[in-house]
């Protein structure tokens, strides 16, 4: 927190959050399987994450836009639907919710039906083209996707891969307002590349009341560990346990889901 944005001044008025630790994670909201460009299948990512303690995952496999990581159609993302049914009723201590990461298109639409989006716990959505749109059309185009019937979460928000591109240019105040009106929540990717939100942007999420998901976007069961790198950068961003959505209990997790849904 030493980064001069009012820490001696919050310490000195006895007001110094009490920041969040990696022991108040109860599950991952993002991650990836060999469905679409992960490496292992929905069993291999749950069994990694019950051994780190978790209450519940979320498969969120690329939508059919992203050929190029073997992005779901709807049919598919149907069938998916039923395995994680499958794959639940034998697990024990853990649950599997069923998600997807959806495609935000260059228009603000998204790349999958209404329809089939509604029959998920949670919409996880993303950018993952488009990055050299102006900032008022790019963020224009991130708000209309947050304002689909179904859109819970904003992933990666600015794009930005450290030590290889920076974020797109987008008015990150106007959509952290924006998802404090929808009541969507902000994705802090906790990738070693993204770690996306930034702290600033964390800390600005915090003050508009808007709940921040720390989520690992696993691609492998080794990859759940990265939630570490995520909570540091909450820290930095001075959230506490109760800024966050992936402490939450699985009932508690539900509901603030399905008034996104
Ligand atoms: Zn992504
Ligand atoms: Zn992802």
């Amino acid at each position: 927190m030493r980064e001069d944005r009012g820490e001696i001044e919050a310490a000195g008025e006895g007001r110094l959050p009490v920041l969040v630790e990696p022991g108040d994670m109860r599950g991952d909201l993002h991650m990836h399987t060999s469905a679409s460009d992960g490496h292992t299948g929905i069993p291999e990512m749950a069994a990694a994450a019950r051994r780190l303690g978790y209450r519940y995952i979320a498969i969120t496999e690329h939508s059919k836009r992203l050929t190029i990581a073997h992005g779901l159609d709807e049919d598919r993302l149907r069938k998916q639907i039923e395995e994680i049914d499958r794959v639940n009723e034998k697990l024990s201590g853990i649950t599997i919710l069923k998600g997807i990461e959806v495609d935000i298109l260059e228009d603000g639409s998204l790349d999958l039906s209404d329809e089939v989006l509604g029959l998920l716990d949670l919409v996880i959505g993303a950018v993952h083209s488009h990055f050299g749109l102006s900032r008022e059309k790019q963020t224009a185009r991130i708000m209309k996707a947050m304002d689909r019937p179904h859109f819970s979460i904003l992933a990666h928000p600015t794009g930005r891969l450290l030590t290889e591109r920076g974020g797109y240019d987008v008015d990150m105040a106007r959509i952290i307002h924006h998802a404090a009106e929808r009541g969507c929540f902000m994705e802090l990717n906790a990738h070693p590349r993204r770690l996306d939100l930034d702290d600033v942007h964390c800390q600005l999420a915090k003050s508009e009341g808007v709940l921040v998901a720390v989520n690992t976007d696993s691609h492998r069961p080794e990859d759940l560990k990265f939630m570490e790198y995520g909570v540091g950068q909450a820290r930095r961003g001075w959230l506490e346990k109760s800024d966050i959505l992936n402490t939450r209990g699985l009932r508690e997790l539900r509901s603030l889901l399905a008034r996104t849904m």
